[in-house]
């Protein structure tokens, strides 16, 4: 049994991650914005409410934010850093988007090394926005791995939302290094590299008024917004919300994990055609709401010309990671969005 202090807890990838450690024995307290949402966390997990407390963190992005969350007895061992603004509704990036990610990053950092000598290990929730060179494009002949680093710079990120976005996860991602590197404290760290994440959505925590940024999407293959035509592909690449999960355990419960990035991608293209098609053979009350004519070559027209491919294998090697697949991905997310009225 470990301690565990987990961030964002209410969110779309925390709620799997909450999941595991429960299943695995842990002891997990929550941080989260609202007692009511940690109420609901608590409820769905009544065989376990032994092992979780919660506090309050309204605003990650505030100084000394985690001060208090951090103290604990027992003490904590292990810490998993999910909390991070990751939606497209910016007004302001550096409040609505930058803030929040880096000083949320540094000061859990800074919190821990302070008031919680006892951590051993911190995983933080990065991206592929800190791995991907947006101005490459499709890249073709490009293989993307931890290696890789968004040259993006903090002037760029009022560009746009999008950039905005990556700039926010690849600029906390560079001060969590820079931390360990300057500041030596007794923890090491490990950051886990999502693309796109789908994946069932867990009915108690999310509302389809709300529903997470990534899986929005799946929303509108059921609801019949897509019902004309596909919308263009935006995104190439994936992976299950349950294997990025799986990885942040992994990340803490594996000693080989210290000190690396993960790219946790489950490695092949996915289409909205093919989403369309997976819908329609598993779910065939959604036929109406769905497009009557086919995109050419399953709707991978994008990968004409090119296109930049991934390499996984340190997720396989390390963290011991078996993907799902799209088709199953897929079946699950809508069976999820079906229990939420969709
Ligand atoms: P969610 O929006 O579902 O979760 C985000 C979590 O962060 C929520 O618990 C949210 O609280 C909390 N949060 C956001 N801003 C603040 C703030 N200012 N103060 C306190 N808490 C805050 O998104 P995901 O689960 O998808 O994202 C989780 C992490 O994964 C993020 O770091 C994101 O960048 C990263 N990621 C996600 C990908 C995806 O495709 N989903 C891909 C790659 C990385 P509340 O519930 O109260 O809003």
């Amino acid at each position: 049994m470990t301690r565990v202090l987990l961030t964002g807890a209410s969110g779309f990838i925390a709620t799997h991650i909450l999941d595991i450690l429960l299943a695995h024995g842990h002891s997990v307290r929550l941080t989260v914005r609202s007692a009511d949402k940690a109420e609901k966390l608590i409820a769905a997990h009544p065989e376990h409410k032994d092992q979780i407390d919660y506090v309050i963190v309204k605003d990650i992005a505030e100084a000394g934010a985690f001060d208090e969350a951090v103290k604990s007895d027992p003490p904590f061992e292990v810490v998993l850093h999910t909390a991070s603004p990751f939606h497209f509704n910016v007004k302001d990036t550096k409040k609505d988007l930058l803030d929040p990610a880096i000083n949320g990053t540094t000061g859990i950092l800074k919190a821990i090394k302070k008031y919680a000598p006892t951590v051993k290990h911190v995983v933080v929730t990065s991206s592929f926005a800190s791995i991907i060179h947006p101005k490459e494009g499709k890249w073709p002949g490009k293989v993307y791995s931890e290696a890789d680093w968004n040259p993006t710079t903090i002037e760029e990120a009022d560009s746009d939302p999008t950039t905005g976005y990556r700039a926010s996860k690849t600029l906390a991602e560079k001060a969590a290094w820079k931390f360990l590197e300057e500041e030596k404290p007794n923890f090491t760290l490990s950051t886990i590299n999502p693309p796109l994440v789908f994946g069932p959505v867990k009915p108690y925590m999310q509302a389809l008024e709300s529903i997470n940024t990534s899986n929005e999407r799946f929303c509108n293959f059921l609801n019949g917004k897509n019902k004309e035509k596909l919308p263009a592909n935006s995104g190439f690449v994936w992976v299950d919300v349950r294997d990025v999960a799986a990885a942040h355990v992994a990340a803490f419960e594996k000693p080989e994990a210290a000190g690396k990035r993960f790219f946790v991608v489950e490695g092949s293209n996915f289409s909205n055609q093919q989403t369309a098609d997976i819908i329609l053979k598993h779910f065939p009350e959604y036929k109406d709401k769905l497009p009557a004519t086919r995109e050419e070559n399953d709707g991978f027209d994008y990968l004409e010309g090119g296109l930049y491919t991934v390499d996984n294998s340190r997720s396989k090697e390390v963290l011991g990671l078996k993907y799902h697949s799209f088709e199953d991905c897929v079946v699950n997310t809508v069976k999820s969005l079906k229990e939420l009225g969709l």
